[in-house]
């Protein structure tokens, strides 16, 4: 099987902000490998950096430090010319479709909003291009004249699709596109984001705190806390077989619809709240937390390193750590 190529490559990437006189580490040297075609997922506890990292990605908040490779070229380097074509080429999906639609415009207007920038087509072109869009991810051509606030919580998600998908893009970063939407809804939309992935050869960052959706979407999951990177695996060996404490923690507490199961698995509980960004723990981040700390583990930060072909995980211990 050919290897996949690499679209979009980050190494030690950071983001902090300034918060009065100390220093909020979002993101905290971060490197990892999108493929073309791949759903790489990022999952994490609320606050844990994903949402800043992919908006960093996208160039929203510049970069502290680290490197950015989009499809070769590195994305700080980039001239004006060449970042707008990255900019339509690297799109975002929010998290609350309600928010991020205006309620001036008509959903057409929305769609068709960024075609003004990229493109040079007439009115009825815009037109006809929205309401193809529209068509695409479920929506009647009818919506076109209509507002945010005439649709549903999953009506106003797929107008958020049909933005991004626009101006063409070949990467998008879905940040957690379902969770403000009914249960009965997310299915319907990742369903979605999985079909126009096929017919467009689209390639995700699917940020989410959602573990049993990230799996379903996802070809490769990395688990973040407090800005960092803790493993990285492709989806079946990460449900399977995770090795850092913390992963293994946060997949204990999925439900499993399975009650023999269910009393079998033991759920592993997360003791504490999530340390401050702003005054990071000494060594590894996850140790005041860990069930498995050792001595070293308050003094000595642990490398992401590759516990298995294709398996990073960042604790002095992986793979010598029971689950129970
Ligand atoms: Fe736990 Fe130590 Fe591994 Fe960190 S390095 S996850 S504290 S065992």
């Amino acid at each position: 099987m050919a290897e996949k190529q690499p679209l979009v490559q980050v190494e030690n990437l950071s983001k902090h902000f300034i918060v009065g006189k100390s220093v909020l580490r979002a993101v905290d040297n971060v490197s990892l490998t999108i493929c073309r075609g791949e759903t790489l997922g990022l999952v994490g506890e609320s606050g844990c950096g994903k949402t800043t990292f992919g908006r960093t990605l996208l160039q929203l908040y510049r970069p502290t430090s680290g490197t950015i490779i989009f499809d070769g070229k590195n994305v700080s380097g980039m001239k004006r010319r060449e970042l707008v074509s990255f900019k339509k080429d690297a799109q975002i999906i929010f998290q609350d479709p309600y928010a991020s639609l205006d309620p001036r415009m008509t959903i057409g207007d929305i769609v068709a909003e960024g075609l003004n920038v990229h493109f040079s087509l007439s009115g009825e072109e815009k037109r006809q291009k929205a309401a193809a869009l529209l068509q695409k991810v479920g929506l009647g051509e009818d919506y076109i004249s209509r507002y945010a606030h005439e649709l549903s919580g999953g009506q106003r998600q797929r107008v958020g699709i049909a933005r991004a998908l626009a101006v063409e893009p070949r990467f998008i970063v879905c940040d957690e596109p379902i969770s403000a939407l009914d249960v009965s809804i997310q299915a319907q939309v990742i369903n979605l984001l999985i079909q126009l992935q096929r017919d467009f050869s689209l390639t995700y960052l699917f940020i989410s705190h959602d573990l049993s959706m990230v799996r379903y979407i996802s070809d490769r999951i990395g688990v973040m806390y407090l800005g960092s990177l803790m493993e990285l695996a492709d989806n079946e060996t990460l449900y399977s077989d995770p090795v850092h404490p913390y992963t293994q923690a946060l997949l204990s507490a999925i439900p499993v619809a399975d009650p023999d199961l269910g009393t079998v698995r033991q759920r592993i509980k997360l003791e504490g709240e999530i340390p401050s960004p702003i005054n990071m723990p000494s060594g590894c981040k996850f140790h005041q937390r860990c069930r498995c700390a050792q001595e070293i583990c308050s003094r000595e930060l642990p490398e992401l390193r590759e516990v298995a072909p294709g398996h990073m995980a960042a604790c002095h211990f992986a793979g010598e750590l029971s689950r129970t």
